[in-house]
């Protein structure tokens, strides 16, 4: 991306604040023109001086100079300080605006992405987390660089030569063969420190995914000792980072010094050329001051040119991300996305499915979920059986085949209405920051509080919320693993869909738990479409049709008497199910029991 591309990026942010941008360009242009003042003044002060001396006269005759450039020197400061205020103020408040609107237009944007955007491998969440906060940054400084920094300065030069010229072309040529001098250095400068930059960027990105991936798996480092092997990777990144920060300075001095140089030969140049026309009688001797003055405006922004030419370049890598991921355009949704009434019949037909990995997670799925009835999905951990589930719910979608819902193809159908229809629980629940009452709300965010507290009955978490100090206003997040798949099940209940998916629901409860979940999801899935992946005998004997996977594919599909009696991966499951529970023994504690009761 170059700099044109990139300002035709931010029109759309800066357009709203066209009045600001108008102000801050008024103001540069005043200012510009009051930074040649003393430039003037003391040109008309060194020959005026000079003539009163060469006339013999002393400071009788010479305070009327004095007080005319204090004067002047004054007011001009005065108008300054105004516009100084006016110019950084509004050149802020539109850096501000932008920012703001940036970053509100980035979240609005990838919160409509599906979720193959988020698994790609450059969006993890610290990378991506990274690449938004650095993207904002350096856009807004961007704007910032413009309207507060480059303008102003590069005005007040481009003025400051063309007086240079008026005043004397050769004074005005040396001045200006300077400059393509010094653009050539800040370039090549730039160029050099190119690749290392990206680099930087990289490293900072990594670096901070570490740094959130230790966060997440903190207890899991703990267990097994490996704080040193986690804090050498990250020592590893760092010494990478260190290098390459080590690398980038050096260029950077060393080019920095090259053109302090440049600069200074420019001075004496200037000096030496008017003294020249001075002591030729073609100039006064003020027009030294006036030169000197005037070049150190021309010079000035090419001073600060490599900084701000760093940042625009940093500016540049870090926004070519952000605008990558703001027009990454993931979720078009087809003009005219259909809202049929809702049955709940899914029929797949021919469905593959990769991830963007390259994983082949499902492979020539057929099948037909019926509406109001229970589907078991059984397989191995791997199946694809979730993956399946994220199909249904339009998470993502698959490359080859079609799944369509009551006879629509899924593809057409408006994706919010789609999501509004269904409820699907996961193994592991995800639970806000907030409190539980919000918490559950979020199933129907309009839900009065005796309709949340209603659900939580349901979900027979109720009279546990009672019990916490704080009731309903408890932070969720302090609740264990089975409250919050409670809570979970709380908010679906409050949300009532027609169809509704079950992963693993009750896998990460206790048998009391399950048992009270077990009849919540008996009274829910009344007059309901369920599809339910799960471990645990009882739910998939309850199923009304079952679908077996393996390694991506359907292996066998029928009623659990059927399946069973075939012999094949579904009896092999079930069985090893039963095995795992000791189902023998169990059913030897009861007969034990029964036989004491009747003895007794
Ligand atoms: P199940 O629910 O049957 O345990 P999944 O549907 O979760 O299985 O996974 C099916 C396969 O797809 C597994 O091999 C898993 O490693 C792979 N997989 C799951 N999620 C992703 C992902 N986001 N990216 C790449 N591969 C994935």
């Amino acid at each position: 991306m170059n700099l044109w591309q990139l300002f035709q990026k931010l029109k759309p942010f800066v357009r709203p604040y066209r009045l600001l941008v108008i102000a801050t360009l008024i103001l540069t242009l005043i200012g510009s023109l009051t930074a040649q003042v003393n430039a003037l003044t003391l040109q008309y002060a060194v020959d005026s001086i000079n003539r009163l001396v060469e006339a013999g006269q002393g400071l009788a005759e010479g305070w009327q100079i004095l007080i005319t450039i204090s004067a002047i020197l004054l007011g001009k400061e005065i108008i300054n300080a105004f516009v100084q205020f006016g110019q950084k103020f509004y050149g802020e408040k539109l850096r501000i605006f932008v920012s703001q609107d940036l970053a509100q237009g980035i979240i609005e944007k990838f919160l409509t992405y599906r979720l193959a955007f988020f698994n790609q491998d450059n969006n993890q969440a610290g990378k991506l987390q990274t690449r938004i906060d650095r993207g904002i940054g350096s856009l807004t400084r961007l704007v910032q660089i413009f309207f507060i920094d480059i303008l102003p300065l590069f005005t007040s030069a481009i003025i400051a030569l063309g007086l240079m010229y008026w005043a004397n072309f050769y004074v005005g040529l040396v001045a200006s063969a300077i400059v393509p001098i010094y653009f050539w250095l800040t370039y090549k400068q730039a160029q050099k420190l190119g690749s290392w930059r990206r680099n930087l960027r990289d490293g900072r990105e990594r670096k901070s995914q570490g740094i959130l991936s230790i966060i997440n798996s903190i207890t899991v480092i703990k267990s097994f000792n490996r704080e040193n092997i986690e804090s050498d990777k990250q020592l590893k990144l760092q010494k990478e980072l260190t290098d390459n920060q080590m690398h980038t300075r050096q260029t950077s001095f060393l080019f920095d010094g090259l053109k302090t140089f440049i600069e200074q030969i420019g001075i004496v140049l200037i000096i030496i050329l008017t003294a020249y026309f001075v002591l030729d009688g073609q100039m006064s001797i003020g027009m030294i001051m006036y030169h000197v003055l005037l070049f150190n405006n021309v010079s000035a922004p090419i001073r600060s040119l490599h900084r701000i030419y760093d940042e625009v370049n940093d500016a540049m890598i870090y926004s070519e991300s952000f605008f990558q991921i703001l027009e990454a355009d993931d979720e078009i949704e087809a003009s005219g996305a259909q809202k049929p009434a809702i049955r709940g019949q899914f029929n797949l037909s021919g469905v593959e499915f990769y991830y963007p990995n390259g994983h082949h997670a499902l492979k020539n799925i057929e099948m037909c979920i019926q509406p109001n009835k229970i589907t078991a999905l059984v397989g191995l951990s791997g199946a694809g059986k979730s993956t399946l589930i994220s199909l249904l719910d339009k998470f993502y979608e698959p490359q080859q085949g079609s799944i369509q819902l009551d006879g629509v193809d899924l593809k057409d159908i408006d994706t919010q209405y789609l999501r509004d229809h269904i409820g699907l629980v996961l193994q592991k629940n995800h639970i806000f920051q907030g409190s539980i009452f919000d918490n559950i709300r979020y199933g129907k965010t309009d839900a009065t509080q005796e309709e949340v507290i209603q659900a939580a009955q349901k979900a027979s978490i109720h009279e546990q919320i009672l019990q916490l100090p704080q009731g309903y206003d408890s932070d969720a997040l302090m609740l264990s693993g089975g409250q919050q798949q409670r809570i979970a099940l709380a908010r679906m209940f409050l949300k009532n869909p027609p169809i509704i998916f079950l992963d693993e629901p009750t896998a990460s409860l206790d048998a009391i738990a399950t048992e009270q979940i077990k009849q919540s999801l008996d009274e829910i899935k009344q007059g309901r479409t369920v599809v339910i992946i799960s471990h645990s005998l009882s739910q998939i004997i309850d199923a009304d049709y079952t679908y077996v996977m393996k390694e991506g594919a359907i292996a066998e599909h029928g009623e659990h008497d059927t399946l069973y009696h075939q012999d094949g991966v579904y009896k092999e499951i079930f069985d090893a199910m039963a095995k795992s529970l000791n189902i023998e023994k169990i059913a030897r504690t009861f007969e034990d029991d029964a036989e004491e009761e009747t003895h007794s």
